[in-house]
């Protein structure tokens, strides 16, 4: 694709920003659709002056990794619903000069799990470990796909409580401390899904204890995708359906592009053209 002076610019923003696989992903769809766009990753240290070039520049669109999910909502001039519920974005479309925030993180996530755990979510429980940002967009999938009870396990067990004040009308909600992880397993109903949201793992560590045993009707979802977390080792070692976060990462992005572009692309291109199979 021969670039030129009306080609779209598209990015990602973030810090640590090198890692990315947005880039990548993108940049494949761009070229199978023949879009006119080009997709760069930002290296962002200060928010404001980001934005405020950003503002005034021909950037079309961009996506907003760590740290900015959150603190990108000020400089945006729309905010969908489910970034008003979730209080973080992911995806900002520039429509002149107006600033519009969505989140695709949701999708992503529900997407993901429904085609690669063959898992849905009407009537089940679901045990999530973590409150972060992650978190949040795992539980408004949830809920928005019919849960009925999700189990939320974090450290700080107010950050807990409060991401899931908004969805109590909505199912049943419990909070739970890591030394409780171990007792209630031998108490879930048959196909709970257990995800991980912690950032536990990326360094080869274990958010749960050596010789854990899984209870066997349950599946199991990892946030990470790289490197395989032990959690989803000791899961699939067990024989229980376990898969990570790639699939998380690249329906999320299918949907940003059609958020940029018009165009909802199709995902298995991008394991067939980007040799994203890390597992
Ligand atoms: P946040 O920083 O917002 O949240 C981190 C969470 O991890 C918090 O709940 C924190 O608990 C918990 N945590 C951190 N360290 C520990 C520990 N030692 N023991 C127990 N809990 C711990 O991160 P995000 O939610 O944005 O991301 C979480 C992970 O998900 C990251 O690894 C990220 O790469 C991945 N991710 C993957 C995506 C994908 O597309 N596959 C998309 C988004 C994220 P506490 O609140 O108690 O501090």
């Amino acid at each position: 694709m021969r670039l030129n002076g009306a080609t779209q610019l598209l990015g990602v923003i973030g810090n640590p920003i090198a890692h990315s696989l947005s880039p990548h992903i993108h940049q494949i769809w761009i070229e199978k659709y023949q879009k006119d766009a080009v997709y760069v990753p930002f290296f962002v240290e200060n928010l404001d002056d980001f934005c405020s070039w950003a503002k005034k520049s021909n950037l079309h669109g961009f996506n907003v990794t760590v740290p900015y999910k959150e603190k990108i909502l000020k400089y945006c001039d729309y905010l969908s619903d489910e970034v008003k519920l979730m209080g973080a974005a992911n995806t900002i479309v520039n429509k002149a000069g107006m600033w519009q925030a969505f989140n695709t993180d949701a999708f992503g996530f529900y997407k993901s799990v429904e085609q690669e755990l063959a898992w849905q979510a009407h009537n089940k429980t679901a045990l999530i470990l973590g409150a972060g940002g992650s978190a949040k967009a795992v539980v408004h999938s949830l809920v928005q796909n019919g849960i009925e009870k999700i189990i939320l396990c974090n450290r700080n067990l107010q950050k807990a409580a409060d991401l899931l004040f908004s969805y109590q009308d909505k199912c049943k909600c419990e909070v739970l401390e890591y030394s409780q992880l171990i007792p209630l397993m031998q108490h879930l109903p048959e196909e709970t899904l257990m995800v991980n949201c912690t950032s536990v793992g990326l360094q080869g560590e274990s958010i749960i204890p050596n010789q854990f045993e899984f209870n066997a009707s349950l599946k199991v979802y990892d946030l990470i995708y790289k490197p395989e977390t032990a959690l989803l080792k000791s899961a699939k070692e067990q024989g229980i359906p376990a898969k990570g976060g790639l699939g998380m990462l690249v329906y999320q992005a299918a949907a940003a592009f059609e958020y940029f572009t018009g165009q909802y692309p199709k995902v298995e291109y991008v394991y067939e053209k980007g040799k994203l199979n890390l597992e």
